[in-house]
């Protein structure tokens, strides 16, 4: 059986053996579903923190009604900082990481991140490797 090729020359250490085509359509496929949800699930927050928010004030909801839908968006916008908007951030960079093939691979090193650590944390860009090196790198400058 075919398996997929480890371009570039980091990839060429990685003791990764390659992964059957299909099975990586499918995990594409998975995985982009996967992030969708997530992102839906986000948005979804959003919007119910600014539903309630109007709901409470209801001297102005009069108010709100009369202007265009284009304010509550941009009221939908002002509510996506912080927390969310980082997230749904991360996630949009992943499913393009995702469309361009690079999804798989550590930023950092090159290396196979794998199925397991990328189901548990879908918007990670490196391995546990690198992941463990940044932290040490974080506490040795905190200190
Ligand atoms: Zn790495």
């Amino acid at each position: 059986m075919s398996k997929i090729a480890l371009p570039g020359e980091a990839r060429e250490e990685s003791d990764f053996e390659g992964v059957p085509p299909e099975l990586l359509t499918e995990r594409t496929d998975e995985f982009r579903n996967l992030l969708l949800s997530e992102r839906g699930k986000l948005l979804q927050n959003a919007q119910r923190t600014l539903t309630q928010d109007m709901t409470i004030d209801t001297d102005d909801l009069a108010d709100e009604m009369d202007h265009a839908t284009s304010d509550y968006n941009q009221a939908l916008a002002f509510r996506l900082r912080g927390r969310e908007r980082h997230l749904i951030h991360k996630i949009d960079a992943a499913i393009e990481r995702l469309d361009e093939g690079e999804y798989w691979w550590c930023d950092d090193c090159g290396a196979w991140i794998g199925f397991g650590r990328l189901r548990a944390r879908p918007v990670t860009t490196v391995c546990i490797q690198c992941k463990e090196n940044r932290e040490r790198r974080e506490r040795s400058y905190a200190r």
